[in-house]
């Protein structure tokens, strides 16, 4: 044993850890106890193995100091007991041997788990050293251990804490899922609402369109007695200075209703244009003629400047005069009194330009879109004064896009004019489009017999008067079923058949006729319906010509020329 005082390594353990020295002899005791007290660690003594147990079962060690040699129950028998029991089988034990300890004997305390050996005399610096290392490492267990209980503990709080968050948060989202779901549910019932509203909407619309479209046809009715009774009345050469205005307000009557049609048209997409070979020139002067009546009424100086006229346009003929001559009427309805309009066209190899420029009430920045939307009129007390219906722009929009083109209007603002412009594609004319044309018979003055079937009366009757002052023979019958025998006792050369009858329909007699001994009549449908495809199914049911009502009496007359002419040449 050494006699050096010992120098403490570290700073007396904070944290005293139990170490159990074993040993039968009490001066070893005594001296274990000296060579470690420097350690400042808990020194328990035993003085036998099974004393040593018992101290284990009631406080745990650090390591045990463990003398081999011992009466009874030697070291070996006392550490496989304390190792067997699962408490104690890391604990570490050192056993203190003599010197002449045999290799068998240390190969024995090493397999009951023993980390090392001391042997006697021993050196007190190396068992201090071997019990500090172990006491130390105990006690970094034990922190460990402590360390470990306490993550432990705070993975728990921290499991918790994270299920009890995860736990609200579900719960705010069931609760936003709840409300999204219902409003979504209002959404879909808003959304279903406003589709109806505009199925509602579209009927409204479709129905709106139906009705502009019969009261249109309605009213050809009545302007068709009063065009045949005021041709009728011209026939008979009177001047009489309120003919002339009635012409002209029944002129004005029949093109309002062309347009309320032709919007209806628009509206359900039927209005169509039939492309023929025609010339700008013939285009720009039959739009001129119809509206000449307009410019001259308030004497507005047109110049019309056109290089050439000889341009050859394939496009609907009527279709594109009704473009210009709603543009001229514009162009005089909007400006003062004998201004100026100005009609300039010019055009290249792709295509022909034609402008039409006033100096009247101009339109304010900002609204040139707006007046080509159907119904659409500039509130202006100026342009109020002069009635319309906001179509003539839609129509002409429409046409000049049938035919691939676009119109624009420049105004540099109110009251400073404006220049409408119409630019159109030259199409390739089609060479069946060269089919020649049947030759038109002269008119011929001559009589034919005339039967008219139509249940309104007056323009039965008022037709059959335009056509005895023509000079032919006329019969009249009101109730269609009456045709038959009016053809029998009669013998018409032309039957004018009104189409919309009640009980038999104008498609039905002309059908009836041609079955029976009518098939060289001259069939000629009078109806308040001139679509395309009216005249189609007139053409179907057997009619020679189809005249929309108020029929124009150059019509008649060429007609019924015709027919006369074949009947002299048949005598
Ligand atoms: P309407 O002439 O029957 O009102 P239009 O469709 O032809 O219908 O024209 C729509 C509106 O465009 C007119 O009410 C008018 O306000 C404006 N407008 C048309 N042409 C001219 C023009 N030459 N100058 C100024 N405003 C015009």
């Amino acid at each position: 044993m050494s006699s050096e005082p010992f120098q403490p390594l570290n700073a007396p353990a904070a944290d005293p850890v139990d170490i159990l020295l074993v040993d039968d002899q009490p001066a070893r005791l005594l001296a274990y106890r000296a060579i470690l007290a420097p350690l400042a660690e808990n020194l328990v003594e035993a003085s036998s193995g099974a004393e040593a147990l018992k101290h284990l079962m009631e406080r745990e060690c650090a390591l045990i100091l463990l003398d081999v040699n011992m009466p009874v129950m030697d070291g070996f028998e006392t550490a496989s007991l304390i190792h067997q029991h699962p408490r104690f089988e890391k604990t570490p034990i050192i056993f203190v041997t003599a010197v002449n300890v045999s290799d068998m004997d240390r190969m024995r305390g090493y397999k009951l788990g023993a980390v090392d050996y001391v042997t006697v005399p021993i050196i007190p610096e190396i068992l201090r050293s071997k019990v500090m290392v172990l006491a130390e490492l105990f006690r970094k267990r034990r922190e460990l251990q402590l360390v470990n209980q306490r993550l432990e503990a705070a993975n728990e709080a921290l499991v918790v804490e994270k299920r009890r968050e995860l736990e609200s948060l579900n719960e705010s989202l069931r609760i936003a899922n709840n409300e999204l779901a219902a409003r979504n549910v209002e959404l879909q019932s808003q959304i279903a609402d406003r589709v109806s509203a505009e199925l509602r909407l579209l009927e409204v619309n479709r129905r709106k369109d139906e009705f502009l479209a019969t009261l249109a046809h309605e009213l050809r009715n009545p302007l068709a007695s009063l065009g045949n009774a005021l041709n009728a009345q011209a026939l008979t050469a009177r001047t009489d200075p309120l003919h002339e205005a009635m012409q002209r307000q029944l002129r004005l009557l029949v093109r309002l209703i062309d347009d309320l049609l032709d919007i209806a048209r628009i509206n359900r997409g039927k209005l169509t244009v039939q492309h023929a070979p025609t010339t700008l020139g013939a285009v720009l002067d039959s739009a001129i003629e119809n509206a000449m009546p307009h410019l001259s009424a308030d004497r507005h100086p047109l110049t019309v400047t056109v290089p050439d006229r000889s341009v050859a346009v394939y496009a609907d003929h009527d279709r594109l005069s009704q473009v210009f001559s709603n543009l001229l009427n514009n162009a005089a309805k909007y400006s003062p009194a004998e201004t100026a309009i100005e009609l300039v066209a010019k055009s290249d190899d792709v295509g022909f330009e034609v402008s039409i420029v006033d100096s009247g009430i101009g339109l304010e920045p900002g609204r040139a879109d707006e007046i080509f939307e159907a119904f659409a009129q500039v509130d202006t007390s100026l342009e109020r004064s002069r009635g319309g219906l906001g179509i003539g722009l839609t129509l002409v929009k429409r046409i000049v896009e049938l035919h691939g083109g676009r119109v624009d209007v420049h105004s540099e603002g109110l009251g400073r004019g404006s220049r409408f412009t119409v630019w159109l594609p030259l199409l390739p004319v089609p060479a069946s489009a060269f089919a020649p044309s049947a030759v038109v018979a002269p008119v011929v003055h001559a009589g034919c017999r005339a039967l008219i079937v139509d249940d309104n009366r007056d323009s039965a009757d008022t037709l059959a008067m335009m056509l005895q002052m023509l000079g032919h023979e006329t019969h009249c019958v009101y109730d269609p079923h009456d045709t038959t025998g009016a053809v029998e006792s009669f013998m018409p050369d032309i039957v004018f058949l009104d189409i919309g009858m009640p009980g038999l329909s104008g498609y039905d007699v002309a059908r009836r006729l041609r079955a029976s001994n009518g098939a060289g009549l001259t069939l000629v449908a009078v109806t308040g319906w001139g679509h395309a495809e009216d005249r189609r199914r007139t053409a179907e049911a057997g009619f020679d010509h189809h005249l929309v009502k108020p029929a124009d009496m150059a019509t008649i007359t060429s007609i019924c020329g015709q027919v006369a002419g074949r009947v002299r040449d048949s005598v």
